[in-house]
C-alpha cells in the first residue's frame, strides 16, 4: 500500500482481520480497523483473532439472528474488544441486508445515495510536498481537507496551508500527540480557521480536553476516546469537544453509531465519520454509514484505490469531480470481493460452523465462552 504518516508512525503494509458470515447461500463481510500494533488503541489484528476465534464467534455462529441490531448485545459477555465485536456486527448487517435484498444505507435509516468526499493527508517529508498533495487533493473534487499534526510539524504547517488555500475546509488531527503542557501552543490553533481540532491529547484525557476547549473557539473533535455512547455522553458533560469523529469500526459497529449519531444530533454537536486505511471492503461499509442525516458534512472518507493497488473489490470506490462518492448500488455493501485477491491476500484462515470448529490453520484453540 502508500505509506501514510502521522503522530503514531508510518504505515506501509496493513494486517487486519477479515469476518466474512454466511447464510443461506449468501455472505457478508466485515473488516476490521485493529491495526497490526496497539498504537492507535489497544486493539491490534492478533488480540482480535484471539478473541473473535476463542469467544465471539461462538457467541454469534449457528444461532438464529432476527437482527443485526441484536448482535452487539449477544456479544456483552466479552469486555471491551469493540473492534472485534464491530467486524462481526458490521458483517451481519452486510449479511442480513444482502438476505433482505436492500442496499445498506436504507437498512441503516440512510437519507441520500451518496456523500461528500474528504481527504485525511498524513505528514510528509516537506512543506512543499504538503502544499503539493493539498492542491492535488482539491483539484479532484475532495470537499475537505485534514491534516496530521504532530509536535514539530503543527502550527506553521496549518499557517502555510491557510494561506495558500484561504477557503478550503480544513481541520487538523494530533492522534494525541500532545500534552497538557503544550496548551498555550495549541490555543494557537484559532489562528488558522480550522473546522476542528482531532484529539490533542490521548484518550482517556477528557478533563484536559475540556480545560484546551474552554479556551478555544476552534471546535474540538475526538476520536480515540470515544469507544462507545456512554463515554461520548461523559464527553459531552464535561464540555470536552463539539464534534466527534464517528468510526463503527472503533465502537462495536453500526447499532452503536447509530445510538452515536442520535446522541450528536440530541446535544447538537457536529459529527463526522472517520476513516482507518480501509481497503475497499471497509470503505464502503463507512460510506454506507455516511449517508445518515447528520453525517452530511465530509469527513475523512476518500476513494479506495487511494492506497491499495489492486483493491480487495472489482470496482473501486470513486470519487467524482463534483467531490462526491456515489454509493454502490447493489444488495448489502454492494460491492464485489475479488476472491482471487482475497485468497492471494490471506495469511491465515479459521472458520467456525455453528457449535464447532470446521477448519483451522494455524494453532488456535476454543476457549468456552460463557454465552
Ligand atoms: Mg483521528
Amino acid at each position: 500500500m502508500q505509506a501514510f504518516e502521522t503522530s503514531l508512525g508510518r504505515v506501509r503494509d496493513k494486517t487486519f482481520v477479515l469476518v466474512r458470515l454466511e447464510s443461506d447461500g449468501l455472505a457478508g463481510y466485515g473488516e476490521c480497523i485493529a491495526p497490526a500494533a496497539p498504537f492507535y488503541g489497544p486493539e491490534t489484528a492478533e488480540t482480535v483473532w484471539h478473541v473473535i476465534t476463542s469467544f465471539l464467534a461462538p457467541c454469534v455462529v449457528g444461532g438464529v439472528v432476527e437482527h443485526p441490531r441484536n448482535l452487539l448485545s449477544a456479544m456483552t459477555a466479552v469486555r471491551g474488544h469493540a473492534m472485534a465485536k464491530a467486524a462481526i456486527e458490521m458483517a451481519g448487517w452486510d449479511l442480513f441486508a444482502r438476505l433482505h435484498q436492500q442496499p445498506l444505507w436504507r437498512l441503516l435509516g440512510g437519507t441520500r445515495s451518496y456523500i461528500e468526499a474528504g481527504m485525511s493527508i498524513g505528514v510528509q517529508s516537506s512543506l512543499d510536498l504538503l502544499l503539493q498533495e493539498v492542491g492535488q487533493a482539491i483539484e479532484n473534487g475532495y470537499r475537505r481537507i485534514k491534516l496530521k499534526i504532530r509536535p514539530g510539524w503543527d502550527l506553521g504547517v496549518l499557517e502555510s496551508v491557510r494561506a495558500r488555500y484561504p477557503s478550503i475546509a480544513l481541520a487538523a488531527d494530533a492522534n494525541g500527540a500532545y500534552t497538557s503542557a503544550d496548551a498555550d501552543r495549541l490555543a494557537r490553533v484559532d489562528d488558522y480557521g480550522l473546522e476542528m481540532l482531532e484529539q490533542p491529547f490521548q484518550a482517556e484525557q477528557l478533563i484536559a480536553h475540556a480545560r484546551l476547549q474552554a479556551r478555544i473557539v476552534t471546535p474540538i473533535c475526538l476520536d480515540e476516546s470515544i469507544h462507545g455512547s456512554d463515554v461520548a455522553e461523559s464527553a459531552i458533560q464535561l464540555k470536552a469537544c463539539r464534534a466527534i469523529n464517528l468510526k463503527p469500526g472503533r465502537i462495536g459497529g453500526f447499532t452503536e453509531s447509530i445510538r452515536l449519531h442520535d446522541l450528536c444530533v440530541q446535544h447538537g454537536l457536529r459529527l463526522i465519520h472517520g476513516g482507518m486505511l480501509e481497503t475497499g471492503i471497509g470503505r464502503a461499509h463507512n460510506v454506507h454509514l455516511s449517508t445518515l442525516s447528520h453525517l452530511q458534512s465530509p469527513g475523512d472518507i476518500a476513494g479506495s484505490a487511494r492506497y491499495f493497488a489492486p483493491d480487495l473489490i472489482a470496482v473501486p470506490i470513486a470519487v467524482t469531480s463534483a467531490g462526491v462518492i456515489d454509493v454502490p448500488d447493489g444488495h448489502g455493501i454492494g460491492v464485489h470481493v475479488v476472491e482471487d485477491r482475497l485468497d492471494g491476500a490471506t495469511v491465515r484462515k479459521w472458520a467456525w460452523q455453528g457449535g464447532g470448529r470446521t477448519r483451522a490453520r494455524g494453532s488456535v484453540e476454543s476457549g468456552g465462552a460463557p454465552c
